[in-house]
């Protein structure tokens, strides 16, 4: 079956037709936006279905979503967009004539890497990371996306490493995201990529030291936790921070495989994301086919 695959994240809309079996994308289109205007990005959702034709529609947002008895997903709150208590599925149906799947856009990254990128093939459960501006992850159990009671289960960059510490997006303080994700690190340094604050760091230089020294201490042992909470058959771990720099992946699995218990790790299977940018447009198409 083919279905169209939409992400919409804090600074960008894709879209593109997906066989959702094969993973073959058609048609791949990304567009910036500037976020807060929900309608202007509901149109340009409805103009970019609209050039692909009457197919299942799958959404992954980067929002915390909840979902009502008829099934239909409203925004409770998006940071990165400026979002919050939102009726999106109905808002999106009166634009394109169908209702639409909608996903956390983690979710749809995770689904699609599932399916035809690093974790094709597993046989049990697949967690997935991505660290980009901010940390998203997902849970895929029994080949369906794992949220929780409250649709937001695995979100580990909102866990926490130091009581009372640095603010994060969240309202809150001292999560893993305030220390490890890009926006947090370009705060934390002023201004600089985690490629750059990773060179200064290797050059010993002081201001980076800590600031580098923090994520490659934290990342790992939140991941560890998580392998030894879950025992994921694989782990699945992405995002720019991740593939701009140079030794952050492994440091993470060396760490993995030093601090969760080697019952689970002996069978586990650490990934780089494979996908890229159409990871999360792959995987709301398969998840709009599949349901
Ligand atoms: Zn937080």
């Amino acid at each position: 079956m083919k279905a169209i695959g939409v992400e919409i994240g804090g600074g960008h809309i894709a879209a593109a037709v997906i066989d959702t079996g094969t993973g073959a994308v058609d048609g791949f289109e990304s567009a910036a936006h500037a976020g807060k205007d929900v309608g202007a990005i509901v149109e340009v959702l409805g103009r970019m279905v609209a050039a692909r034709g009457e197919m299942r529609v799958g959404i992954g947002l980067a929002a915390q979503l909840a979902r009502d008895a008829s099934g239909d997903v409203s925004v409770r709150v998006a940071p990165s967009l400026g979002w919050r208590d939102f009726a999106f599925d109905a808002a999106v149906a009166a634009r394109i004539g169908r209702k639409p799947r909608t996903v956390n856009d983690l979710s749809a990254v995770a689904f699609g890497e599932w399916r035809f990128g690093a974790g094709r093939g597993t046989v049990g459960p697949f967690y997935c990371v991505y660290i980009g501006s901010g940390i998203g992850s997902a849970l895929i159990v029994d080949g369906a996306v794992y949220d929780g009671a409250s649709g937001v289960a695995g979100e580990l960059g909102h866990t926490k490493v130091k009581p009372g510490g640095e603010p994060c997006g969240c309202g809150q303080r001292g999560c893993l995201e305030a220390y490890v994700g890009g926006l947090a690190l370009a705060r934390l340094s002023q201004g600089k990529t985690a490629s750059q604050i990773e060179a200064a760091a290797g050059r010993g230089e002081s201001w980076a030291v800590p600031i580098w020294g923090a994520v490659c201490r934290e990342l790992p042992i939140a991941l560890a936790n998580v392998v030894a909470i879950l025992n994921p058959a694989t782990l699945c771990v992405g995002g720019g921070v991740i593939d701009h720099t140079e030794r952050l992946f492994d440091t993470c699995a060396a760490g993995v495989r030093a601090f969760a218990p080697s019952v689970a790790t002996a069978s586990l299977a650490i990934a780089k994301s494979e996908l890229g940018a159409r990871a999360g447009v792959i995987g709301a198409a398969c998840l709009a086919a599949s349901k």
